[in-house]
Parts: structure tokens; sequence; C-alpha cells
């Protein structure tokens, strides 16, 4: 089912109510993996500005589509996808924010390929929460002395966590998952570090994720329908 976009931001507006956030501090990213440059366009027209990607090539193809060059607006691209090693450099050059980033290498390759006259390339940590070999994202344990290096790398910025949890039932067993994650943001300020982003929460769990603190959610099927 697909909702419209001032609806969405509609139920984003009254969930940080619900939950005691503050107005305004839940930002949505429209995931358009695998949805034409025609649904994105119509997004953008009604004012959506932050974009996700999950395949190198087709977010390269969609950037320089004409329909999305001509229509002069500023479009933020994030990536959201599994990082091959061998695609650090474009990824680097093109996008505006990488959420998947679960190594030290990856982090490294990618500041050492952001150019000069862009500003830092802003990254998330995924984090493997559900301890799935079959996940993407790094093991929890690893995230302290991880995030660490990573925040000392030039030309990227360390922003936070993002996290894709196995799917629960309920919205009560939704939470769970999401706490954890805000618990270990919370242990990583402690220590020193300056995170503010929480990228958590897709179309069936974004209401546990806003409960839990989430600062970006990452909504595709609730926003476009369902992917081709
Ligand atoms: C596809 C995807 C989403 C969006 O999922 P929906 O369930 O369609 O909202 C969010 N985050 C990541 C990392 C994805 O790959």
């Amino acid at each position: 089912m697909t909702t419209s976009l001032a609806d969405i931001k509609k139920t984003i507006t009254a969930l940080e109510r619900k939950y005691g956030r503050e107005k305004n501090t839940v930002s949505l990213l429209a995931v358009s993996k695998k949805q034409s440059v025609e649904k994105i366009l119509n997004l953008i027209k009604q004012g959506q500005r932050a974009f996700g990607e999950n395949y190198l090539q087709e977010a390269l193809d969609k950037m320089h589509d004409d329909l999305i060059v001509n229509c002069g607006e500023q479009i933020e691209w994030h990536f959201i996808g599994h990082i091959q090693r061998n695609k650090t450099k474009k990824i680097a050059e093109h996008f505006s924010w990488v959420h998947s980033v679960e190594s030290f290498d990856i982090a490294e390759r990618l500041s050492h390929q952001r150019p000069e006259q862009l500003s830092p390339l802003n990254i998330c940590i995924e984090v493997n929460l559900d301890h799935e070999a079959s996940k993407s994202g790094a093991n929890i344990k690893a995230i302290p002395e991880l995030a660490q290096a990573i925040n000392g790398l030039p030309n990227i910025r360390l922003r936070g966590l993002m996290t894709i949890p196995k799917p629960r039932e309920s919205l009560d067993a939704q939470h769970e998952p999401y706490h954890r994650l805000q618990v270990l943001f919370d242990s990583l300020n402690a220590a020193g570090l300056n995170l503010d982003t929480l990228s958590m929460g897709m179309s069936d769990d974004f209401e546990a994720a806003i409960a839990e603190g989430a600062t970006i959610i990452r909504l595709g099927t609730a926003l476009f329908g369902a992917r081709e």
C-alpha cells in the first residue's frame, strides 16, 4: 500500500508527538531502489530531496537521467546497499551519505577517494544486531573500536549508526533491536564521539524506530508501492 508524501509526513509528525520526540527530528529518506525515474520526479515535485539507493549502477543511471538532471533541484543521494570493495570510488564521488559502512577498510577507501572539492562524506556504520551470518553489518561487539577508528579518518564525517533488523511481527517486538541500537549510540557519544544520526526504521516498522530515537527513517514500499 502506498501513501502520499504529505500523509507520511503527517504520520511522522504524529509519531514524534506520540513518543515525546521534538518536532522535525525525524527525517525521511525515500528509498528509490527499483523505482522509476518518473516516480522519483513525482516525489521531488512534492518537495522530497533525500533519496536512498542500493545498487551503484542503477543509482548512477538515475543521477544522469536527463529528466533528473533537468529538474534543477539539488537532490541528496544516500547509498544504503552492500558495498563491494571495487565500487567505493564511484560511491565516494557521487553520494552525500553512505549508511552501509561495515569495515575500516571500506571507510578508509571512501575517505581516500572522496574528491577534495566536495564536503566530507557523511557516514553511518551498519550494525548487525541479530547476528545473522547472511546479513551485512559489523558485529555489535566490534562497534566501539571501529567507530573510534573511522572517526579519525579525513574527508568523511562519522554521523551515526544504521541497522536492518530481521522482521518482527508485533510493534512490541520491533522495539527491541532499535532500543539496543539507541543504547549503543548513547554509549558511543558518552565515550566522546559526536554522533547525531540513527538511521533505522523501514516501511513495516518505522513507528518502533521513531519511538526508540530514529533520526532518519528509510521508506521504500510505503512511499512508492511495491518495487519493480
Ligand atoms: C530496501 C531498503 C529499505 C526500504 O525498505 P521498505 O520496506 O520498502 O521500506 C530501507 N533500507 C534499506 C537498507 C533497504 O535496502
